[in-house]
């Protein structure tokens, strides 16, 4: 197991208070593959590099299994790394770059080969082990470097940004086999990436940074459906949550999100804490959680629709209230099936155990 304890990265030279990291904690059991997903500049890439030990925190601890590995070198990690730039050797065969990390470690040569053969076969390139880097496509060099960083049967396997050199179909492929090899070594891998789609897919659990802090460490489907911040709720979903900003009314013993004369009344079992009465609120509802219904249905919702984009698997709606009583656009998935074009007016009613509601304080 790897443990983070309250990890703080200040980089020398930046301003004191701008912290890469900001009082991290995050634990990885044995064989557990995580994502660590946010914007740009949100300390991923930071935190993976003290995983490797190539940078050191500047307070906290970073355990692997019970051991206090702070001040342990990279080379004594027994950790895989593989860098968004591959860093192949480019004078080197591919058997020499799978072999590297062997014969860094002194063990003989015909050994290391050997070795690389094997790890070479999982990968599917065995056949290209005579080849140099600039012989090979884009999702070969992946492979490679993938082969290079478990060469040496490390426990931990690291990866940042793997695939953000390749186009879009080989991302997919190259995706399913990094899963299917980290199932068949049970290898602990952390995985970098700004890609919501791709850590969603390929992951146990993600943790969603902002800023140097965690926001939401959980499995996929529970950052999506019980997402515990507006960061997080408005950070997942393509195309992303629909955000209503309302108050928190009571009427008529039952709450109330109201904005500009439009009601939705909160049922039962979604009420929240009478703290929030009368403050501002975010209404959340995820576009496909919107159904386009008829005019008698329990608040319904009258509509005129502005835009339809195709997207092949379904249609995405752009729809404005003509009352002007919600203030944004309001953005429904449906299927190819219900016929919608812009200029129609249209009812919409919210799955009710599917919307969210975020403070606004
Ligand atoms: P990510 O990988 O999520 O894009 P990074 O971990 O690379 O983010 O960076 C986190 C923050 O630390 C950013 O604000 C970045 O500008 C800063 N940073 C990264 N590397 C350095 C460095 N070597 N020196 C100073 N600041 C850095
Ligand atoms: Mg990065």
């Amino acid at each position: 197991m790897i443990t983070l304890k309250n990890i703080v990265k200040e980089y020398e030279g930046k301003q004191e208070g701008n912290k890469a990291v900001d009082g991290l904690d995050l634990e990885i059991n044995k064989g557990e593959f995580v994502a660590l997903l946010g914007p740009s500049g949100c300390g991923k890439t930071t935190t993976l590099m003290m995983l490797a030990g190539l940078l050191k925190p500047t307070s906290g601890e970073i355990y692997f299994g019970g051991r206090l590995v702070n001040h342990v070198e990279p080379k004594d990690r027994n950790i895989g790394m593989v860098f968004q730039s591959y860093a192949l050797y480019p004078h080197l065969s591919v058997r020499d770059n799978i072999a590297f990390p062997l014969r860094e470690r002194k063990i003989p040569k015909l050994e290391a080969y050997e070795r690389a053969k094997e790890t070479s076969k999982i990968l599917q390139i065995d056949h290209l082990l005579d080849r140099k880097p600039a012989q090979l496509s884009g999702g070969q060099q992946q492979r490679v470097a993938m082969a290079r960083a478990l060469s040496k049967n490390p426990e931990i396997l690291l990866l940042d940004e793997p695939m953000s050199n390749l186009d879009a179909r080989l991302k997919l492929d190259v995706r399913d086999e990094i899963r299917k090899i980290q199932r068949n070594l049970g290898v602990t891998t952390i995985i970098v990436t700004h890609d919501q789609e791709e850590a969603l897919a390929i992951s146990d659990r993600v943790a969603i940074l902002n800023g140097g802090k965690i926001q939401q460490y959980a499995p996929p489907n529970e950052l999506f459906n019980h997402p515990v911040n507006l960061f997080v709720a408005s950070f997942l979903g393509n195309p992303p949550m629909n955000l209503v900003k309302g108050t928190l009314e009571e009427k008529s013993g039952n709450q109330v999100v109201a904005t500009n004369g439009f009601e939705y009344v909160l049922p039962e079992d979604r009420r929240l804490d009478k703290t929030h009465m009368g403050k501002q609120v975010l209404f959340g509802i995820r576009p496909h959680d919107i159904m386009i219904c008829d005019s008698t249905d329990m608040q319904a919702i009258k509509m005129k629709i502005d835009l339809v984009e195709h997207l092949g698997s379904g249609k995405l709606v752009k729809a404005i209230d003509p009352q002007h009583k919600l203030e944004t656009m309001i953005r429904i998935l449906t299927g190819n099936e219900i016929e919608v074009n812009s200029g129609d007016n249209v009812y919409i009613k919210f799955k009710e155990r599917k919307f969210h509601i975020f403070d606004m304080t």
